[in-house]
């Protein structure tokens, strides 16, 4: 048995996280403000997406248990940080994670115990 993701919990996840180091630093927008889905993709965990409006989408094949999800949504909140404050890479041919992504990405591993090296 695995968790039944669902977009109800990647809201929680996300607000939940919000409230901590360093999130709770980045003024982050409320949930209400991100569209929170599911899919159904094999080879991904999920991704964030950026077309007027803050997309998190978490893939069903690729995250099982809280665990993944914390890490998972840790990383896409490092990303929608990175896009607000315009520092994301330009270039999304493929997905890149620039120096200021692993700049944040340390700082949130440190903080929540999430091994660096399995943080991409
Ligand atoms: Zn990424």
């Amino acid at each position: 048995m695995t968790l039944p993701l669902n977009a109800e919990m990647l809201a929680a996840a996300y607000e939940y996280l919000r409230t901590t180091p360093p999130f709770n630093k980045w003024n982050l927008p409320d949930h209400e403000d991100i569209k929170f889905r599911t899919s159904r993709r094999p080879r991904e965990a999920g991704r964030y997406e950026w077309d007027g409006d803050h997309h998190i989408v978490a893939s069903i094949h690729g995250i099982a248990y809280t665990e993944s999800l914390m890490r998972f949504m840790s990383h896409e909140m490092v990303h929608l940080h990175l896009q607000i404050m315009g520092w994301e890479s330009k270039a999304r041919s493929e997905e890149v994670h620039n120096a200021a992504f692993r700049k944040f990405s340390a700082l949130v591993c440190k903080h929540h115990g999430f091994d660096p090296k399995a943080f991409y």
